[in-house]
């Protein structure tokens, strides 16, 4: 009696040895994607995994714009578009292109999109700037949760179908691993300030604290307090305080580098690790903050409002700061010492 082996054709071992292959190769992409619950690191496992499936020279990732705004825009990670990086590529959740791609069971090609949607619409005009061959839906728990664009590859060959029916599998696994990316970022974010939020500040200033002891490298902190806070509020109400209290964050936010963490402590007090930093480049970002803030202002109800903080400043030392609540409290000095210099200020310890 012939063997399973045996009785098949040549082609059709060569078919069943790919399908294994592509299944193992979708395990450790499934692994790799699920070992991370940062953005950043995901996009770029997502991206690189793409290019290397499919030999392709160009890739990039829709994702929701925000975490209250359900639109999409283009990840500013993508690879070998030639696009205005000044410029955001954003198309809106309820216009027809989305609605299609989320309908839709397979892979589009662009053409085939074109061929579907009206030109003159808006969505469709932004997929034409990036000029995609390919679009791959993203999708976790029945919803779209991203857009994978492809461009050109390196054998040129358009993308066959079972070619299209693997990148829909990588889309799946990365469709989830998004999800609970983005959930993660939800259960961590102040909603208010989009800031971190406490528990979080508190279990990553330990890691950070362990990192430094053990990669022997620099770690510092900073503390901001806004000034006479409770004056916005009693003037001109708690709605007034809280656009205070947004812009303020806005500003941290702009001004910190991608792996600083920037956290709301508590009220209007906020705290930025600054991960491999030394004090003078702590001093060096504080110092931004405080003027960027101190130059602003903030427009309510047709008044000019200007707004400062006091901030304080200390680089992490192993042998004082034995518990996060050492290295807190000796920066939260700091801040006490520029509250009682006249507020406006950056001091350090
Ligand atoms: P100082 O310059 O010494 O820091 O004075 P301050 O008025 O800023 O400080 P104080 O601690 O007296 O007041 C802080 C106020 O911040 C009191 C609290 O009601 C207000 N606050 C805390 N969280 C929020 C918030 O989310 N929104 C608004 N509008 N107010 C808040
Ligand atoms: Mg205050
Ligand atoms: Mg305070």
């Amino acid at each position: 009696m012939k063997t399973v082996k045996e009785s098949l054709s040549k082609k059709e071992i060569e078919k069943y040895e790919r399908k294994i292959f592509d299944l193992r190769q979708l395990i450790e992409i499934s692994k790799g994607l699920n070992s991370t619950l940062e953005y950043n690191i995901l996009i770029e496992s997502i991206l690189l995994t793409c290019m290397g499936q499919m030999q392709c020279i160009k890739a990039g990732i829709f994702l929701k714009k925000d975490i209250d705004d359900e639109s999409f825009i283009l990840h500013r990670n993508y690879k070998g578009f030639e696009l205005n990086h000044n410029h955001d590529y954003i198309i809106n959740h309820s216009s027809r292109l989305i609605e299609l791609i989320a309908k839709s069971p397979n892979c589009l090609t662009f053409d085939e999109i074109s061929r579907i949607l009206p030109e003159d619409t808006k969505a469709l005009i932004t997929l034409s700037e990036i000029n995609p061959i390919l679009v791959v839906p993203l999708k976790g728990k029945g919803k779209l949760n991203g857009i994978i664009v492809l461009g050109e590859r390196i054998n040129e060959l358009p993308f066959n179908s079972d070619e299209k029916e693997y990148l829909l599998d990588i889309g799946a696994l990365a469709g989830i691993a998004i999800e609970n990316a983005y959930l993660y970022e939800l259960a961590t974010t102040d909603m208010m300030t989009k800031l971190k939020i406490h528990h979080f500040f508190q279990t990553t200033l330990m890691e950070e604290r362990e990192n430094a002891l053990r990669r022997e490298t620099p770690l510092s902190l900073i503390f901001l307090d806004i000034d006479n806070f409770k004056l916005f509020n009693d003037k001109f109400g708690h709605i007034c305080g809280d656009i205070v209290l947004k812009r303020v964050a806005n500003i941290i936010k702009l001004n910190c580098r991608q792996n600083d963490i920037a956290a709301r402590y508590g009220g209007e007090e906020m705290a930025i690790i600054l991960p491999k930093s030394q004090l003078k480049a702590a001093l060096v970002v504080a110092e931004r903050i405080r003027s960027h803030i101190a130059g602003d202002v903030v427009l309510y109800d047709g008044k000019e409002l200007s707004v400062t903080v006091s901030v304080g400043v200390s680089q992490f030392i192993p042998e004082v700061d034995k518990t996060n609540d050492d290295f807190v409290s000796r920066t939260d000095k700091a801040l006490y010492m520029a509250k009682e210099q006249g507020k406006n200020k950056v001091c350090h310890l």
